[in-house]
């Protein structure tokens, strides 16, 4: 059997120990109210073992009550951590509310004359129920959820289960109390210090898993259209190329660059420029398909990889997307501006270097400029004499 008291001070300082590490990891980057709340709450509880470790000594009602408020106080506001960094802003209309129902309910009982079994049950309902809701966060069907985070949730799952059986025990014998020691009180606090370890942990590196998806797309997106920026672009051309080239598919590959684009920043101002850019990634978005990768290489110049498109099939959709661009209506002072684009298409031979393919990509595109804009032309196959990887 484990020595209770012993335990609430090393929960204490595990909390403890969390929340320093949590304030100090937050302290480097960018502020993120879900670490701040964690962080209180992991203080929070820690204050709550402290006091329960001193309960035997002291022996009075206000450190009782105390160490409970604390705790209830603590497993409220982890809740409202997880419920923040999962985007449930709102939790505070439900987490507090419940929390200080909890705290009366808990009073009243003490100030009743409930005795420890039946405060015991009590507490260890409000427990289950703040990490049943923890679970259902962490476990809840959602497309973005990580293994990490279902591993937290099930952790808290069989905390919720473990402060059933407790609940229930609590109930039935009246007489057992917070350092009665026993199986159920092993298994509790062992279960307790999982919790503590798994959550801890795994709070912290789910921020940093959170923090480094924000990294990775600030690293690889346009920030003005939310395409994919030149340096993400090129990567991304390469693997589809070796992809397939492995799968003996087509790739195709297009310049696009818009019409008189300088011309529109003249006369419309700089912002309407931006927004007729814009513009253009979402009416390209939009006629393309998943695997497609369109990409912002620079002012108003993009390029487009359709992977397992034949030229046919490109020409067919650079002329579509001509067609939608040339149609989507841009909103200058009251002129109907007509933005159009020209673009060079290409078939990427499986063993050419991604340049060399731009460079005839190009060549299409200003044969299109040159034949009046607005147009797709078809670029030269790759010659015997070109620049192969
Ligand atoms: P063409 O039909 O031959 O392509 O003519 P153009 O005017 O589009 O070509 P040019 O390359 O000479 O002009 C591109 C202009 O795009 C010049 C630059 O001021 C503008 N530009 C580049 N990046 C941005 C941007 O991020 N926002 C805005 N608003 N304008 C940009
Ligand atoms: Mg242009
Ligand atoms: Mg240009």
């Amino acid at each position: 059997m484990i020595d209770v008291k012993t335990f609430m001070l090393v929960m204490a300082i595990g909390n403890i120990a969390f929340a320093m590490m949590i304030a100090g990891y937050a302290r480097g980057g960018e502020e993120n109210p879900a670490m701040r709340v964690w962080m209180w709450a992991k203080l929070v509880q820690g204050l709550a073992n402290g006091l329960g470790w001193l309960r035997p000594d002291l022996n009075s009602w206000i450190v009782d009550a105390a160490a409970n408020t604390a705790l209830i106080g603590g497993f409220a506001l982890e809740t409202g951590a997880y419920s923040t960094f999962l985007g449930a802003q709102r939790w505070k209309r439900v987490v507090v509310p419940l929390a200080l129902i909890c705290v009366l309910l808990m009073h009243s009982a003490r100030f009743g004359g409930v005795g420890a079994g039946g405060l015991i049950a009590m507490m260890s309902t409000f427990m289950a129920v703040f990490s049943a809701r923890m679970a259902w966060l962490l476990l809840a069907p959602r497309a973005d959820k990580t293994l990490l985070q279902r591993l937290v949730g099930l952790n808290n799952l069989l905390f919720t289960l473990v402060m059933a059986m407790r609940a229930y025990t609590g109930a039935v014998h009246s007489s057992i109390g917070v350092f009665t020691p026993g199986v159920l009180s092993t298994v509790t606090f062992l279960v307790g210090y999982t919790l503590l370890i798994v959550n801890g942990f795994g709070f912290l590196l789910m921020c940093k898993q959170q923090d480094d998806r924000k990294m990775r797309a600030l690293a690889t997106t346009d920030s003005l259209t939310g395409l994919v920026n030149r340096r993400a672009f090129f990567e991304r051309t390469e693997n589809a190329r070796m992809l397939s080239a492995r799968l003996r598919k087509p790739v195709a590959l297009m310049m696009l660059d818009i019409d008189h684009f300088k011309r529109l920043n003249d006369r419309f101002g700089h912002a309407t420029g931006d927004e007729a850019l814009c513009l253009f990634a979402r009416t390209a978005l939009a006629t393309l398909r998943e695997h497609d990768i369109m990409g912002r290489l620079g002012g108003e110049e993009f390029a487009l990889v359709m992977p397992g498109t034949t030229l046919s099939g490109a020409l067919h959709a650079a002329e579509r997307l001509r067609n939608e661009v040339s149609e989507a209506p841009l909103l200058t002072d009251g002129n109907n501006y007509k933005l159009t684009v020209s673009i060079g298409v290409v078939m990427i031979d499986p063993n050419e270097h991604i340049n060399a393919a731009l460079a005839r990509a190009d060549a299409a595109l200003y044969a299109a400029k040159s034949a009046g804009r607005n147009r797709v032309e078809c670029g030269d196959a790759i010659s015997a004499s070109a620049d192969v990887a």
